[in-house]
């Protein structure tokens, strides 16, 4: 994902001064199943094939891997394939992962959940100090692992539970992360990022041919897990997130504060993140929000490891991973 820092000169006013919300009445809320233990072990088991870089055989064993467990936990899988136009104008092979968690009968007609994250990794850590450290692929454990792990575990946990009260669909994006290498000196195109997304907004009701559209929406909401590990995690309100979605970051916050994460989801907004929730919210239409770890103080408005070689197992941590599939469980289970 990217920063659009230009679109803060024209918004700039819309993103100082409406930092607050007004202060609620905080309920406790129901304890949902989460075990972050088990999240982190699908991190790693993900991290262990090396960086998941398109086209590559780690990349394809780790589809394998993220496909045949979703299968076993009890999901209805399929790979949506495509090709997109990359960064240099090259044909791509995109693969995205759909899983679809059915509810039970007398709650099938219920609008679904989307939960997505992609399961690609960078394939050069342009924001390394040392330049010839660029153009070596990322291992990618917070940008892209976390997200996918917590939702392999969400798949798990609801497996086990008694009831199914909604439809939830998984999906696993492919190539969000081939956008322009900073180092890349040909023509600049626009939409290089996130084109698994692009893909699965243009075709999504064919995604599933069983359930094609016609009759009512089909989701309800959307939620993005993108770099949700880091011992330190922030999560500001995502700017898309709240103008596409605005309603949702506030359930999802709300949840957040009766979890008692109120330290982690914090009210402060951040700068237009291109990421994957920018897709479904502009061309599939579906309100989509981004939990992503944003850091206003730093240079990039991402963690130091983002899109180098330290983006590893150490700066994974099973409890950031437990808030936020805590989240997630609770929401689902509405
Ligand atoms: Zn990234």
């Amino acid at each position: 994902m990217h920063i659009v820092r230009s679109l803060f000169i024209i918004s700039c006013t819309l993103l100082i001064g409406c930092a607050s919300t007004p202060k609620k009445a905080v309920e406790a809320a129901p304890v949902a199943a989460f075990d972050a233990d088990s999240a982190y072990a699908f991190v790693a088991g993900q991290v262990a094939y090396g960086p998941r870089v398109p086209g590559t055989d780690a990349h394809q064993q780790c589809l394998l891997y993220i496909g045949s467990t979703l299968e076993r936990l009890g999901a209805e899988v399929q790979i949506q394939t495509g090709e997109m136009i990359r960064y240099d104008g090259q044909m791509q092979h995109v693969a995205n992962i759909c899983a679809h968690l059915p509810a039970d009968s007398a709650y099938a007609d219920r609008p679904a959940i989307l939960l997505t994250a992609h399961y690609d990794s960078r394939p050069w850590a342009d924001q390394e100090e040392d330049y010839t450290q660029r153009t070596i692929p990322i291992p990618g454990a917070n940008d892209g692992a976390s997200g996918v792990g917590v939702l392999m575990e969400v798949a798990r946990q609801w497996q086990n539970q008694p009831e199914h009260k909604r439809p939830i669909d998984i999906v696993l994006f492919d190539c969000e992360d081939m956008g322009t290498p900073a180092f890349y000196t040909g023509k600049q195109r626009e939409h290089t990022w996130c084109l698994g997304a692009q893909l699965w907004a243009q075709t999504y009701n064919h995604a599933f041919p069983n359930q094609a559209a016609g009759k009512k929406a089909k989701y309800e909401y959307g939620i993005l897990l993108d770099m949700v590990g880091d011992p330190n995690a922030m999560f500001p309100r995502e700017y898309y997130s709240m103008q596409y979605a605005g309603k949702y970051v506030d359930k999802i916050w709300r949840t957040a504060e009766k979890l008692g994460f109120a330290h982690r989801f914090v009210n402060t907004r951040t700068y237009p993140i291109t990421d994957d929730h920018y897709y479904v919210n502009a061309i599939a239409h579906i309100p989509c929000v981004d939990l992503i770890h944003y850091m206003p103080g730093s240079e990039t408005g991402f963690a130091w490891w983002w899109h180098t070689q330290k983006d590893d197992m150490s700066n994974v941590n099973p409890n950031t991973l437990r808030e936020v599939g805590m989240i997630v469980m609770t929401l689902i289970n509405e």
